[in-house]
């Protein structure tokens, strides 16, 4: 779970899951009030995290194809693992970092 780099409050799974939304725009500490934003590197592996499911979809395709209603199981599903496991990859800094 990410922490605050300033007073090492831990955020709750819940509070990250509300804030992943806006994360990239840095979110404030409950605890210290201070302003983070995630670490490059987190965005990184958030992305890489969100992304999965995409492959896995076109290679079941072709082993597997699945009806329409297979499909929206298999994207309910894959969007509450998918959203469960962010908060886990997400790492804070006081610092903005850019991508580029
Ligand atoms: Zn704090």
């Amino acid at each position: 779970m990410p922490t605050c780099p300033n007073c090492q409050h831990s955020f709750t799974w819940s509070e990250t899951v509300r804030r992943s939304f806006k994360l990239n725009s840095g979110v404030k500490c409950p605890s210290c009030e201070q302003m983070n934003y995630p670490t490059k590197k987190s965005r990184t592996r958030s992305a890489l995290v969100s992304f999965i499911p995409l492959p896995i979809i076109l290679l079941s395709n072709l082993f597997y194809p699945l009806n329409w209603t297979g499909y929206a199981v298999f994207l309910i599903a894959t969007f509450i693992i998918v959203l469960s496991l962010l908060p886990f990859t997400i790492r804070l800094t006081d610092k903005e970092e850019f991508l580029w």
